[in-house]
C-alpha cells in the first residue's frame, strides 16, 4: 500500500460519519420527502473516473411510472401513475455606564436581571453576545429539560422520517412520543412543514417558519442573485439562471446576443417548474423558442438555468451529490455540514447534449426517483457500485486518481456557507413573524438536502436546496411483477439515522453550548480555502458510548472567512426594525417613509415625494412578479432593491457592494443616535417620573436590530478588511 493511498483511505475515514458499519449498503430516495421508488440488480464495478464520455446512447425519451403499493411502517402509500417526461435581552452600551465594566442590568417589563460586560473598544455591549431571543428560548428549554429525566420528543408529525428517528431516539435513549402528548415536549419532529403542529409555545421545531417558501426554486435563485450582484465570484457556484415568465423577454435576448457575438456557442438551459421536485416537468432546451410557454393559459413559473454540459462523470455516467445540511440556528447563524452524504447516478452514459440526445432523461438527470425506473438501474451490494454510493466512496474513488479531495471538499464547505447566507434574510423576516421576539413559541433548526453537481474541473455547483430531504430509511423493491414494497435500506439507515441522531444530540437541551466567540469581528485576511477538519469538539458527556458526531460545524467556525459577505442580512434587520407590527412581513409606505426619515435618506435632490414614488415604483413591479406575495406592501426583496437603488444614488462612483455596505454603516449610524437619545430621555424621564410601559418610537422590530449589532460590527470591520485586500480603483462620490 503506497503512502498516498494510506494518507487517502485516512481522509475518507476522517470524513465518514459512520465508519464501521462499512460493509453495508443499498439505495434510497434521496428527494423531497414525497418521495418514491424501488430496484435491484447487480452492477459490474467499472473502474476509472473519466470525463466527457464518448459512449452512444440508448435508452428512452421517457419513462411511464408504475402504479405501485408501498408498504412503511405499516401504512400503504399509494402513488399515483405519471408520465415522466424528461422534461429583548441584548441591550446596547446606552443602558449601561459607559464607564462600567460588568453591570447588572434590570430588562424592563421581564424582572429579569441581566448581567455583561463593556467591550473595550465598541459602541455596543452585547449582554451575552451569544444570546438573543432564540437562545433565550433554547435555554428556558434547557431549564425545563434534563433534571433527571430523558428528553421527550413529539414525532407524531414525522410522516417518513419516523422509523430513522425512533432508531436515533433509541440510540440516544431518549423517550419518544409517537402520538404526541399533552405535556410540552423538549423536542418536536416535523415531517414537512414548522406548522405542521401550530400549538407548539416551547421547546424546539425541526423546521424553520418560511424554508419551504425560501427553498422554492424562484427565491432560491432570486437570494443567490442577489448575492451574484454584491459578490459575483464568490458565487459564481450557481449556474445562470432566469426567472420564467417574467424574465423571459431578457433571457430570449440576451442568448440571441451572445450567439451572435460568438456562434460556436451553443449553450444548453434547463428548464425547472418553480414548485416542482424529483425532476418532475423539467426539461431541456438549446433555444429560448423551445421554451413551452403555453399561449392562451398562464405561463409556468419555473427557472431556466444555464446547463452544466461537462460534469465529472464516473464510469461514463453523471452523477450529483446529496448533502446533508443541519441548520442549527439563524442568530447566531450555526451551521453543520455532515462528512457522509449519498450520489446519485444517472443509468445511461452521458454525452454532452445535443438536439438528438436532449430528451434521454436517463442520461442527463441523476434525480433517483426518474432513475429507478431505467432498465439500468442497478441496486448494488457495495457502497462504491450502483446507481447510488456513499459520498465518501466516490470520494475515496476521486482520491484514489489522484483528485484533490481536500480541496473539493473545502469548497463544498464553503458553497454551503455561501448558499446560507445568502438563505437567512429571508428566513429572519419569517422568523420573526411567526415567532415575533417576546411572544411564547419554540426555537427552530432544520436539516437541509444539499444537491451538488461536480465538474468536470471538480468546481461544485449547486443544483438546490431542498427543505425537506428524504429520510426514509426503506427503499422500495419489485417483490412481484409490478407491485413494490419497502425493505429496509441499510446505507440510507447508516447515513440518515447518524444525521437525525447527530441533529438530536446537537440539539439536546442539556448540551453545553459551545463559547459563541464567532462574532468578533477581525479575522487577519480572507482566504478562500476552508481549512479541511481541524477537529470541533464533537464530543460532549452527555454523549456516552455515542459514536463521534457525524456533524461538523462549518459556521462560525469559518466566520472569518465569510462574515464579511453577511451585507443583506443587515438590510433585512433594517426592514424588521421597520415593519413595525408583530407577524408582518412587509413594509408599508409609511413605514417606508419612516426608515427614510430616521436615517435621514432624503434631502433637496431625494425629497419625500421621490421616495414615495420608489415606494411605489418598486411595490407595484415586485407585486407583479413570479412567486412573489399578492400580499399589499414591500416585502424583502423589493426593500433590497430599493435599498441597492438608494445606495447607488448616494455613493454613486463606488462599486454596488460598497455602495450597500456605506450606505448600511450610515444608517445604522443614524438608528444607534437615534437610540441613543431615546435612551437617555427615558432615562431622565424615569428619574422625574415613574416609568410608563414602554412602546418604543420604531416600534417591536427594533429589538431585532439589537442583536445584530455583534453581527453588524464584526461584518463591517470583516468586509472592510477583505475590501483592503482586493484592488480599490474608486473613491466614494457621496452626493450629499
Ligand atoms: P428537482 O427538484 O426536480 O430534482 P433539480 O434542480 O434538482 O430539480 O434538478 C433535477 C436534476 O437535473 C438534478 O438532479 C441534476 O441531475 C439535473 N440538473 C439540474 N440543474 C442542472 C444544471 N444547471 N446543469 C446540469 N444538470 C442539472
Amino acid at each position: 500500500m503506497s503512502d498516498r493511498y494510506v494518507r487517502v483511505k485516512i481522509q475518507i475515514e476522517d470524513m465518514k460519519s459512520l465508519g464501521e458499519d462499512a460493509g453495508r449498503e443499498a439505495a434510497d430516495a434521496e428527494e423531497q420527502a414525497p418521495e418514491g421508488p424501488p430496484a435491484a440488480s447487480v452492477f459490474p464495478d467499472a473502474p476509472g473516473v473519466t470525463v466527457a464520455a464518448g459512449d452512444a446512447s440508448r435508452v428512452p425519451l421517457t419513462c411511464k411510472q408504475r402504479v405501485k403499493s408501498r408498504s412503511t411502517a405499516g401504512k400503504d402509500v399509494r402513488k399515483h401513475a405519471s408520465d415522466v417526461p424528461l422534461h429583548g435581552s441584548v441591550v446596547t452600551a446606552r443602558h449601561l455606564n459607559r464607564l462600567g465594566h460588568e453591570r447588572a442590568l434590570h430588562v424592563r417589563g421581564t424582572g429579569k436581571i441581566l448581567r455583561g460586560q463593556l467591550e473595550a473598544n465598541g459602541n455596543y455591549v452585547n449582554i451575552h453576545p451569544s444570546k438573543n431571543n432564540q437562545e433565550t428560548r433554547r435555554e428556558d428549554g434547557f431549564k425545563l429539560a434534563r433534571k433527571n429525566r430523558p428528553v421527550t420528543v413529539d414525532m407524531s408529525k414525522a410522516k417518513t422520517s419516523l422509523e430513522a428517528l425512533k432508531l436515533s431516539i433509541k440510540q440516544l435513549k431518549w423517550k419518544e412520543f409517537p402520538l404526541g402528548r399533552r405535556a410540552p415536549c423538549d423536542i418536536y419532529w416535523h415531517g414537512v412543514s414548522f406548522h405542521d403542529n401550530e400549538k407548539i409555545v416551547s421547546g424546539q421545531v425541526n423546521k424553520f417558519p418560511g424554508m419551504i417558501e425560501m427553498l422554492r426554486k424562484i427565491n432560491l435563485s432570486r437570494a443567490v442573485r442577489t448575492m451574484q450582484e454584491l459578490f459575483p465570484e464568490e458565487y459564481d457556484f450557481y449556474p445562470r439562471s432566469w426567472i420564467l415568465p417574467e424574465e423571459c423577454q431578457q433571457f430570449s435576448t440576451q442568448i440571441r446576443m451572445v450567439k451572435e457575438n460568438e456562434p460556436t456557442l451553443n449553450p444548453t438551459f434547463i428548464v425547472k417548474p418553480d414548485s416542482g421536485s424529483q425532476g418532475d416537468g423539467i426539461y431541456l432546451i438549446r433555444d429560448p423558442s423551445d421554451l413551452k410557454l403555453m399561449a392562451g393559459s398562464p405561463a409556468k413559473q419555473a427557472v431556466v438555468q444555464e446547463y452544466i454540459q461537462k460534469p465529472l462523470l464516473i464510469d461514463k455516467l453523471k452523477f450529483d451529490i446529496r448533502l446533508y445540511v443541519l441548520l442549527k440556528s439563524l442568530e447566531p447563524l450555526e451551521i453543520y455540514i455532515a462528512k457522509e452524504g449519498l450520489t446519485r447516478f444517472c443509468t445511461e452514459p452521458y454525452q454532452e447534449p445535443s438536439q438528438k440526445n436532449l430528451s434521454h432523461v436517463f442520461m442527463h438527470l441523476t434525480n433517483y426517483s426518474l432513475n429507478v425506473h431505467s432498465g439500468n438501474f442497478v441496486h448494488s451490494d457495495s457502497q462504491s457500485t450502483g446507481s447510488k454510493r456513499t459520498l465518501s466512496s466516490v470520494l475515496y474513488r476521486l482520491a484514489a486518481k489522484g483528485v484533490d479531495i481536500k480541496k473539493v471538499w473545502s469548497d463544498i464547505i464553503a458553497l454551503v456557507i455561501k448558499t446560507a447566507i445568502a438563505m437567512v434574510p429571508e428566513l429572519r423576516v419569517h422568523y420573526q413573524a411567526d415567532i415575533p421576539p417576546g411572544k411564547p413559541g419554540p426555537t427552530c433548526f432544520q436539516i437541509l438536502g444539499f444537491d451538488i453537481l461536480l465538474m468536470k474541473n471538480l468546481k461544485p455547483v449547486l443544483l438546490e436546496v431542498n427543505s425537506n430531504p428524504s429520510m426514509r430509511i426503506e427503499h422500495e423493491q419489485e417483490v412481484a411483477t409490478g407491485v413494490f414494497e419497502y425493505v429496509p435500506s441499510p446505507v440510507d439507515e447508516e447515513v440518515k439515522v447518524g444525521v437525525i441522531r447527530d441533529t438530536l444530540r446537537l440539539m439536546d437541551p442539556g448540551r453545553r453550548k459551545p463559547s459563541v466567540s464567532h462574532l468578533r469581528a477581525g479575522g487577519p485576511e480572507h482566504s478562500e480555502e476552508v481549512p479541511m477538519e481541524a477537529e470541533t469538539r464533537d464530543r460532549s458527556p452527555e454523549d456516552g458510548a455515542l459514536p463521534s458526531l457525524c456533524l461538523k460545524q462549518v459556521y462560525p467556525k469559518y466566520t472569518k472567512q465569510f462574515n464579511y459577505l453577511r451585507l443583506v442580512e443587515r438590510i433585512a434587520a433594517l426592514f424588521i426594525r421597520f415593519l413595525g407590527v408583530k407577524g408582518n412581513m412587509r413594509l408599508g409606505p409609511t413605514a417606508f417613509r419612516t426608515f427614510i426619515r430616521t436615517c435621514k435618506l432624503s434631502n433637496s435632490n431625494f425629497s419625500m415625494a421621490s421616495v414615495d414614488i420608489l415606494y411605489i415604483d418598486i411595490t407595484r413591479r415586485w407585486s407583479g412578479t413570479t412567486g412573489e406575495s399578492k400580499e399589499a406592501g414591500m416585502g424583502l426583496q423589493a426593500f433590497v432593491e430599493a435599498f441597492f437603488h438608494l445606495a447607488g444614488r448616494r455613493f454613486k462612483s463606488l462599486p454596488l457592494r460598497e455602495q450597500v455596505a456605506s450606505l448600511l454603516e450610515l444608517c445604522e449610524a443614524q438608528l444607534e443616535s437615534q437610540t441613543a437619545v431615546e435612551e437617555r430621555r427615558s432615562v431622565s424621564c424615569s428619574r422625574a417620573m415613574p416609568r410608563p410601559a414602554k412602546t418604543h418610537a420604531l416600534g417591536p422590530g427594533n429589538r431585532q436590530l439589537g442583536s445584530p449589532a455583534p453581527l453588524r460590527r464584526a461584518s463591517s470591520q470583516e468586509y472592510r478588511l477583505h475590501q483592503r485586500l482586493i484592488p480599490r480603483t474608486l473613491r466614494a462620490n457621496v452626493e450629499n
